[in-house]
C-alpha cells in the first residue's frame, strides 16, 4: 500500500498548482462579472479562451484522457485524481485545462467506441478546445436516474435516423461553443430491457433541435454553461452518427460514468480543500464577543471534522482510482458506488460549514462557496442520485455477506 504520488504526478500536481495561482484563481472574478454584465449571458467571457490557450501551451492540457492519436498525458486514473482535485478548487478550473465534464467522458466514448470518420469530426475539434459538447440522457417525463425508462426515439428512416423526444438538464448546451450533442434514446423498444437503448451524434445546429429554456439551480442559469430543456422534433441525422451498434447505448453509458464519478469526487474534494483553507483565514482574522473566531471551541470543531472528512473521502477516492486501475470499472463498482455516496455529500457538509463562519458573505458572489455549495447538491443527484448508488452498494453488499 502505497500512500504518497509518484515523482510524476508530484512533478504535474505542482505545474497544476502553480497554474491555478499565477492565473485561475485571479481570473474567476473577471469571469462572473463578464458573464453578470453582459447583454448575452450565454457569451464566452474572452479570459476563458486566453487561459486555455495558456495551459495548453504549458502542456497543460487533455491530462484526463490516457492516450488517443498523440492526444492525452499517459496517466492512470490514480495518477490524474490529483490533478482533478487541483483543478476543481475552482469552478472555471477544469475548463482551463480542456478537463471539464460533460466533454471528458463524451471524449473518452469517441475515443473508445467512435467510427474514425466520428473522431475527425467531432473528437478531434473537441480534443483542441475549439468546440464544446454535451450528453442528453434525462428527461422530464420519466424517473430518468433508471435508464432504462428514457422515451426519447431514434427510428431507422433509410439511411438516417429521425429523434423525437424532450430532453431536461442538458449541462452545457446552451453554451454558444456546443456543436455536438450525444444523445440517449431508444431504437428497439421491443428489444431486452438493457439493449433497447442507443447513443447518437446530433449536430446542435440540426433543424428540429430547439432549445426551450435554461433550467436554473437554486435560482441561477449557471450561465455560460446552463442546463437546457430541450426538444428533438423529427431531428434526422446520417445513420453514420449512431456511436457503437444500435442497443449499445447502456453499455456505453455505464462505461463512461466510472472515470466520471471519480473526476466528479475528486473536483468536489478540491472545493472541500479550499472550503477549509477560507475559512481558516477567515476566521482567524475575523473578532466577535472580543476573541477572534478561531478562538471559538465550536469553530475549531467545524474546522476538524472537515478536515477529517476531506482526508477519508480522498483517500477513498484514490483507492478507488487505483482499483479501476487495477481491476476494471466493473470490479471496482463497489468503492465507485461508495465514493459518489461519500464525496458529494461530505463536500456540502464541509462548505455548508465554511458558509457559515463566514456570516453573510459566505452565501454572496464574494466567494466561491455559494457556487460551490450548489455544485456539491447537484452531484448528489447527477451521474445517480445517492439512493441509486445505495441500493446498488447494499445489494451487492449483501450478496457477498449473506449466508
Ligand atoms: C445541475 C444538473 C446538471 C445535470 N446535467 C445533466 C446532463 O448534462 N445530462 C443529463 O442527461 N442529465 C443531467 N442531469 C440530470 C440528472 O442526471 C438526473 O436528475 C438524475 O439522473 C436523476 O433523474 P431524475 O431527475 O429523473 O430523478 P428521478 O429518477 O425521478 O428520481 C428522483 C428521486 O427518487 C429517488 N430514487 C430513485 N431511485 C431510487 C432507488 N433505487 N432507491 C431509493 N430512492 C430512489 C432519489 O432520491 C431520486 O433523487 C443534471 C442534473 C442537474 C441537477
Amino acid at each position: 500500500m502505497q500512500f504518497s504520488h509518484s515523482d510524476k504526478t508530484e512533478s504535474l500536481i505542482a505545474r497544476v498548482e502553480g497554474f491555478m495561482n499565477d492565473h485561475v484563481y485571479t481570473a474567476e472574478k473577471e469571469y462572473h462579472d463578464y458573464v453578470e454584465t453582459s447583454d448575452n449571458r450565454w457569451t464566452i467571457p474572452p479570459i476563458m479562451e486566453e487561459l486555455k490557450a495558456k495551459a495548453k501551451a504549458e502542456g497543460l492540457w487533455n491530462l484526463f484522457l490516457a492516450d488517443f492519436e498523440g492526444y492525452g498525458a499517459g496517466l492512470s486514473n490514480l495518477e490524474y485524481a490529483p490533478l482533478s482535485e487541483t483543478m476543481g478548487r475552482s469552478m472555471i478550473g477544469s475548463e482551463v485545462f480542456n478537463c471539464s465534464a460533460p466533454d471528458t467522458g463524451n471524449m473518452e466514448v469517441l475515443a473508445r467506441y467512435g467510427t474514425q470518420a466520428q473522431r475527425d469530426t467531432w473528437l478531434k475539434p473537441l480534443l483542441e478546445g475549439e468546440i464544446r459538447s454535451a450528453f442528453a440522457m434525462t428527461e422530464p417525463a420519466v424517473a430518468s436516474s433508471d435508464a432504462t425508462n428514457i422515451q426519447c426515439t431514434i427510428d431507422k428512416q433509410g439511411d438516417e435516423y429521425v429523434i423525437n423526444g424532450r430532453k431536461w438538464w442538458i449541462s452545457g448546451a446552451s453554451d454558444p461553443r456546443c456543436k455536438i450533442m450525444i444523445v440517449m434514446g431508444k431504437t428497439d423498444a421491443n428489444a431486452p430491457r438493457h439493449t433497447q437503448q442507443s447513443q447518437i451524434l446530433v449536430p446542435t445546429d440540426t433543424p428540429g433541435v430547439k432549445i426551450l429554456r435554461a433550467m436554473k439551480v437554486f435560482g441561477s442559469d449557471d450561465a455560460p454553461h446552463g442546463h437546457a430543456e430541450i426538444e428533438f422534433d423529427n431531428v434526422r441525422v446520417p445513420a453514420s452518427n449512431i456511436i457503437g451498434a444500435p442497443g449499445e447505448g447502456f453499455a456505453i453509458a455505464q462505461g463512461r460514468l466510472g472515470p466520471g464519478r471519480i473526476h466528479h469526487c475528486m473536483r468536489l474534494i478540491g472545493c472541500a480543500q479550499r472550503a477549509i483553507e477560507l475559512m481558516c483565514d477567515r476566521v482567524e482574522n475575523r473578532v466577535a464577543f472580543g476573541k477572534k473566531l478561531s478562538e471559538q471551541g465550536s469553530i475549531r470543531e467545524d474546522i476538524a471534522r472537515s478536515i477529517c472528512d476531506v482526508e477519508q473521502a480522498r483517500l477513498l477516492t484514490l483507492k478507488a482510482a487505483a482499483r479501476m486501475d487495477e481491476v476494471s470499472y466493473k470490479n471496482a463498482r463497489d468503492l465507485i458506488a461508495m465514493i459518489k455516496i461519500v464525496a458529494p455529500s461530505m463536500a456540502q457538509t464541509v462548505i455548508d460549514r465554511a458558509m457559515q463562519a463566514h456570516g453573510a458573505m459566505g452565501l454572496s458572489q464574494d466567494t466561491f462557496l455559494a457556487e460551490a455549495f450548489a455544485y456539491a447538491r447537484t452531484v448528489r443527484l447527477a451521474d445517480g442520485p445517492d439512493q441509486v448508488h445505495m441500493s446498488s452498494l447494499g445489494k451487492q453488499i449483501i450478496r457477498r455477506y449473506a449466508g
